[in-house]
């Protein structure tokens, strides 16, 4: 292979992360790549989670992309509504003539000949690129807890990403495993229309009030015009920064996580005022940010109602019965898993074979790393979205941090004449240190959450803040990856 004067990339993956990589790619003048998405549509986690209740809780303004404005009818908009946002900009960007829809990457393998990748498609068809980007979700990969396997219970088990198209809930005696940020939505819903619900709870989470409320004609019309947009997404990003900036509020013992754990309990005591005796079950015993809190106005309320119990977590399924921690057995028509993702097991899904064949989990050994979250050495011209202590906010902004990084490599090894670009293993290895340094301090180390390892070290948190990730990852860019040509195939 010459040097990349054009190059061919994939991208593997069509939600938020996907589509910032296609618009970062034509950014920078890289017409030429396809987007294989294994779904029907474009859409990613919002496709998935179509269960009752869904909807975003970070403000919608900043759950969105910088390129594409919309007007948003409330503060943190449901699912339906992102989803279409999420379609429309795929049009307005016009991927559809470079979309695979109902296409799924199996693997992909680096041929060091012709320095280009093979990616091998469900249908076991294969494609050459030159480089790949993977956009294929942090929290995508279903979490099935090991008791809830083939035990023959008779009523019907759901996980909360695989909702049934038109799945109702009402009238029916309902139980939901789970209280994380998809828990106490389904939670709110279910409430309204069980007979009864019964939430099995592991261990409580932190509840924060989350102020979703539709916005005022008025709020809109001011949101709509490009200055409105512009100074609420600046203010919404302010109270982002705010948050993390020095890392006090995810550090156990400081007065800034002391006093987020005295709101929170002041909003807990508030809301459970009428039903007192389920404050003690549900305070955590850890501080406030040891597992991702969980925004949202409407959990204790429904917990408070006369239908719904809160019962200890489930250790077992017989045929007609849900057996809990106390040995309480509970009659149930349907059990929802609200029990996340396999957030660790990074690229779960996708064999990866870089030089010499390596294949990339078996690099990582379970403790996944790279350069800015971004690119690993050894895999050259593979860049991932979302990667490896990538995970904060405001996401959308990290995410379209990552697409920079992985088009501006792409753009600058064709600009080089270079035909592969690659993380240098050293300064690779200074990345990691320097963030774990930080991580090592923080509650996320200490507590029981889904950003650790089998190992406990925190392999999907990025530490610091969003415009600390975007600075610094153009140094570590610029520092860490290398360009080289393949001087025999030319
Ligand atoms: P999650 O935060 O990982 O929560 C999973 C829940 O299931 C926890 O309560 C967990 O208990 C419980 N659980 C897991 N395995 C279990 C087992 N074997 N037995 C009993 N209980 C078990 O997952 P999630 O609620 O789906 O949320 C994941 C992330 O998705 C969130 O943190 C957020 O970042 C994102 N999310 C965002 C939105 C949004 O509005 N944008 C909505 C939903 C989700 P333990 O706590 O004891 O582990």
């Amino acid at each position: 292979m010459t040097s990349k004067t054009a190059p061919r990339v994939a991208i593997i993956g069509g939600g938020f992360s996907g589509i910032a990589a296609a618009q970062r790619l034509m950014k920078y003048g890289i017409e030429d790549f396809i987007l294989f998405e294994q779904s029907d549509a474009l859409g990613g986690t919002w496709l998935d989670n179509s269960y009752p209740g869904a909807e975003v809780d970070t403000p919608s303004h900043i759950y969105s992309f910088s390129f594409n404005r919309n007007d948003w009818t409330r503060t943190h908009c449901a699912r339906d509504e992102l989803l279409a946002y999420l379609q429309r900009t795929g049009d307005a960007l016009n991927l559809g003539p470079r979309l695979r829809l109902r296409t799924g990457v199996r693997s992909a393998a680096w041929d060091a000949a012709t320095h280009q990748w093979t990616l091998t498609l469900g249908s076991g068809e294969t494609a050459v690129f030159d480089a790949v980007i993977t956009a294929v979700g942090f929290l995508n990969v279903p979490n099935y807890p090991k008791w809830a396997e083939g035990t023959g219970f008779g009523g019907a088990i759901i996980h909360s990403a695989r909702w049934p198209k038109g799945y109702d809930l009402t009238g029916k005696r309902v139980g939901v495993v789970g209280t994380g940020s998809t828990a106490v939505q389904i939670v709110t819903e279910a409430a309204k229309v069980a007979i009864h619900l019964t939430v099995f709870q592991r261990e409580p989470n932190w509840v924060l009030r989350k102020g979703n409320r539709p916005y005022t004609p008025a709020e809109r019309q001011r949101y709509r015009s490009w200055l409105g947009h512009k100074l609420l997404r600046l203010k919404h990003f302010i109270d982002y920064e705010r948050e993390r900036a020095g890392g006090r509020n995810q550090m156990a013992g400081t007065p800034a996580n002391t006093k987020l754990r005295e709101g929170a309990l002041a909003y807990m005591r508030r809301e459970l005022a009428g039903r007192a005796e389920l404050i003690p079950m549900v305070t955590p015993d850890y501080p406030v940010w040891g597992k991702r809190p969980v925004y949202c106005d409407t959990y204790y309320s429904s917990i408070a109602q006369d239908n719904v119990t809160v019962a200890p977590q489930v250790v077992e399924l017989t045929p007609d019965r849900v057996i809990d921690q106390s040995g309480t057995q509970h009659e149930l028509d349907v059990l929802v898993l609200a029990t996340g993702f396999k957030a660790t097991d990074y690229l779960y899904t996708l064999s990866v074979r870089g030089t010499g064949g390596r294949e990339l989990h078996d690099v990582w050994a379970g403790e996944p790393e790279a350069l800015s979250g971004v690119a690993v050495p050894g895999f050259p011209n593979f860049f991932m979205m979302y990667g490896p202590n990538t995970n904060s906010g405001p996401l959308v902004y990290l995410l379209e941090s990552h697409a920079d990084f992985a088009a501006r490599c792409i753009r600058d090894m064709a600009r080089s004449g270079s035909d592969t670009v690659e993380a240098d293993p050293a300064v690779t290895q200074r990345f990691n240190a320097w963030i774990q340094a930080r991580l090592q301090k923080t509650v996320w180390a200490t507590s029981n959450n889904y950003f650790r390892n089998a190992s406990g070290k925190v392999v999907t948190q990025w530490p610091f803040t969003a415009l600390t990730y975007r600075l610094s990852s153009k140094f570590w860019r610029k520092r860490g990856m290398k360009y080289s040509k393949n001087e025999a195939a030319s």
